[in-house]
């Protein structure tokens, strides 16, 4: 019953991750939230390095250990990520991507929250 109920009302959807829904209302088809962009695959945390109209530079780092000299070596990865018009992010922001289907040819994250 109650899962009828909120299919009818389709202001946001449901992306199946708890992350908090924006405040805005977006167009946008790719957007998780209100258009028909479904998240499946990978969750990274990163920080939003550049931003070109609604593409995101998104960087991260880790470290990996090298045996041979019992130390850890920083690693960098960087991806393009997909910015919906309802969040607001800016250069220096910490964000939450989500892996979704390829949107062009270097694209396939969507950025889905704002950390604080
Ligand atoms: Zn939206």
């Amino acid at each position: 019953m109650e899962e009828n109920k909120s299919k009818k009302e389709k202001t946001h959807r449901d992306i199946g991750i708890p992350v908090k829904q924006p405040s805005r209302v977006c167009k946008d088809k790719r957007c998780p939230f209100h258009g028909n962009l479904s998240i499946r695959g990978r969750i990274f945390e990163g920080v939003l390095k550049s931003k070109h109209n609604s593409t995101a530079k998104v960087e991260w780092e880790y470290l990996i250990k090298i045996p041979k000299y019992e130390r850890y070596e920083k690693r960098r990865t960087r991806v393009y990520a997909h910015i919906p018009p309802c969040i607001d992010v800016k250069q220096g922001d910490k964000v939450r991507i989500a892996e979704c289907r390829p949107l062009s040819k270097t694209k396939h994250f969507v950025v889905i929250e704002k950390i604080e």
